[in-house]
């Protein structure tokens, strides 16, 4: 038996906001719109949300202050902010910080949660939640997981439940032509390493294969060239290929690459994407013992000829190399083992296996 499940209703394409914008009074009366600081003003996708509310009678309030990979206070601020307001829906307008905090923002406006509480539930049914991405690599608009920073705990974290799919998705290309080269190579990577993890999880479905292997296809033929110009076109493959990953991720959840990445996003402050992509060599040769039938066929969907041409290409992309401390190591090796990701992870993961492949890094 396998189970599906994409409630997040999705507009995809160039100016799809503006043709699709009735939707916005059936979702409600008031938004608390919810961005960054500086990257949806720049990007026009803040003027196009706003104008395209009040075209439709539809008040808002806005609160713009997300940080890269959000805290628990950020979140809790704004949604102190909707609640006085008594908004209708939240509009997260980004990346992944916004879109993800906007999730864990509507979930707020309804319930009662502390610090503990707001990762495990039980959870009312939150407001309405909008996204609009702006990035392509994140797959946040069409999942139901939000990954917070818990300084408790010491890493990210997420809240995942079904009930904050996005209700409305816009995916706009448009908004993401003036992103910048390092942020384009990482999420790419990071959309990347959501098929590619789907794909090879536990949990993956014959439905998410299905957008996975799409998935690759279309962020795979970039892979070489994201640094570089990249057309209109280029950026619509790319938005288009990392939803398909977050369809996927959906489904299946990521695993060990992002288990993993995510304390060196904590503690040496690379970016998302940039951990995963360090990771992903030593990740694929685990699996290719496990699940050999599976990784050849992602070579042959990237057009490549096996590990090395994959290990190679990662390591022109993100040439950087991270040597960790052993006391560094055992510390996030005991944050990773009870993660659900690596349970997920079709290897059987030991302390051991985790911490060679956090060595490997500075290799
Ligand atoms: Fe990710």
């Amino acid at each position: 038996m396998f189970m599906y499940e994409m409630p997040t209703r999705l507009y995809f394409g160039k100016k799809c906001m503006e043709e699709a914008k009735d939707v916005w009074s059936q979702i409600g009366k008031k938004a608390l719109i919810v961005t960054g600081r500086h990257s949806a003003k720049v990007n026009g996708s803040q003027e196009a949300v706003t104008s395209s509310l009040e075209q439709c009678g539809v008040s808002w309030i806005l609160f713009d202050e997300v940080e890269n990979n959000p805290s628990i206070d950020t979140v809790r601020r704004a949604a102190a902010l909707g609640k006085t307001e008594q908004v209708d829906f939240v509009v997260g307008i980004g990346g992944g910080s916004p879109m993800d905090a906007a999730k864990v923002i509507a979930l707020l406006c309804t319930n009662e949660l502390d610090d503990r509480t707001l990762f495990t539930g039980p959870y009312e049914k939150p407001l309405p939640i909008v996204t609009v991405a702006t990035t392509a690599g994140t797959g946040s608009e069409v999942t139901k997981v939000a990954v917070l920073t818990n300084p408790h705990v010491g890493t990210k974290q997420s809240v995942n439940t079904p009930l904050i799919f996005p209700t409305v998705s816009f995916c706009d290309p448009s908004f993401t032509y003036s992103v910048n080269p390092t942020v384009t190579v990482d999420t790419a990577v990071d959309a990347l390493s959501h098929a590619i993890e789907g794909y090879l999880s536990k949990k993956s479905t014959p439905i998410s294969d299905v957008w996975a292997e799409e998935a690759m296809r279309f962020v795979g033929i970039h892979l070489e060239n994201l640094d570089g110009h990249l057309s209109k076109e280029a950026r619509e493959d790319l938005m288009y290929g990392s939803t398909l990953a977050g369809m996927t991720i959906a489904q299946t959840g990521t695993t060990l690459v992002h288990s993993m990445g995510y304390e060196l996003t904590y503690y040496k402050g690379y970016s998302h994407g940039r951990a995963n992509g360090m990771l992903l060599p030593g990740y694929m040769k685990l699996i290719s013992e496990t699940m050999p039938d599976k990784v050849e066929k992602i070579w042959d969907i990237l057009n490549l000829s096996g590990l090395d041409d994959f290990s190679a290409l990662l390591r022109y992309t993100m040439p950087d190399r991270i040597v960790l401390s052993e006391e560094e190591i055992q510390h996030y090796v005991s944050i990773v083992m009870p993660t659900g990701g690596k349970a997920s992870t079709s290897y059987e993961v030991t302390e051991d296996v985790v911490a060679r492949l956090y060595r490997k890094l500075a290799e």
